[in-house]
């Protein structure tokens, strides 16, 4: 008996490559039809020679994602911090998946969830009350503290997603703004600094001298 072969495709690359035209932009990264592949490299570098960009395989550019010019790592892939200064050719939609991946994990599987009606969020208070342990004290943040938090951690200047979870009394971001790759619920960066300002909050609260504040 012979195995039926099954071939799998990616419903969120389909859509994508769907809507794709001879150039896309995907936060800081510009995709370029090339011949039945595509190019891509970083927007900032849309005018420059190939022959001046280091040439780099889908599945390396991981490496370039990792680290700013500067060298810093970067905890959040969609900061605006992607490095300049190389080109990546994908011969294939298998190939651009990767190179996709690689830049910004997860955003293309984010990006065609976004398109449901409604898109599966995840809101602050939803997000929050399901956290244990260290990070269980983010609960404690009224909704005008949790706002601050946000808009320090999801500036546009320090990321790029477009914030569609909110707290009462916060607006999501809105279309057109930052890029076109969604944020569906808080990522470890936001809890991170949910959980600080929570502790801060708190040690502002105890009596002084007291030492009974938690995480
Ligand atoms: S929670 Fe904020 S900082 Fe984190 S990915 Fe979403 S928009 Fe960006």
């Amino acid at each position: 008996m012979s195995a039926a072969v099954t071939v799998f495709e990616n419903p969120a690359l389909k859509c994508f490559l769907a809507e794709t035209g001879a150039e896309t932009q995907w936060a800081q990264v510009l995709l370029r039809r090339n011949g039945s592949g595509w190019e891509l490299r970083h927007i900032s570098d849309r005018d420059g020679a190939a022959a001046e960009l280091r040439q780099v395989a889908p599945d390396g550019l991981r490496a370039v994602a990792q680290f700013t010019a500067g060298g810093a790592f970067r905890p959040l892939k969609a900061a605006p911090t992607l490095q300049r200064g190389w080109r990546c050719l994908a011969p294939d939609a298998a190939a651009l998946e990767t190179a996709l991946n690689q830049l910004y994990p997860g955003a293309l599987a984010d990006w065609f969830a976004a398109r449901a009606s409604p898109p599966p969020v995840t809101h602050f208070r939803e997000f929050t009350n399901r956290q244990s342990g260290m990070y269980r004290i983010a609960q404690s943040l009224t909704d005008a503290q949790a706002a601050v938090v946000i808009h320090a951690t999801c500036d546009a200047r320090l990321c790029l997603k477009r914030r569609l979870w909110t707290v009462d009394g916060l607006e999501a971001d809105g279309a057109g703004e930052k890029s076109v790759i969604p944020c569906l619920e808080p990522c470890a960066v936001l809890l991170e600094a949910a959980r600080k300002a929570a502790r801060a909050e708190q040690q502002k609260k105890a009596p002084a001298g007291s030492s009974q504040t938690k995480d």
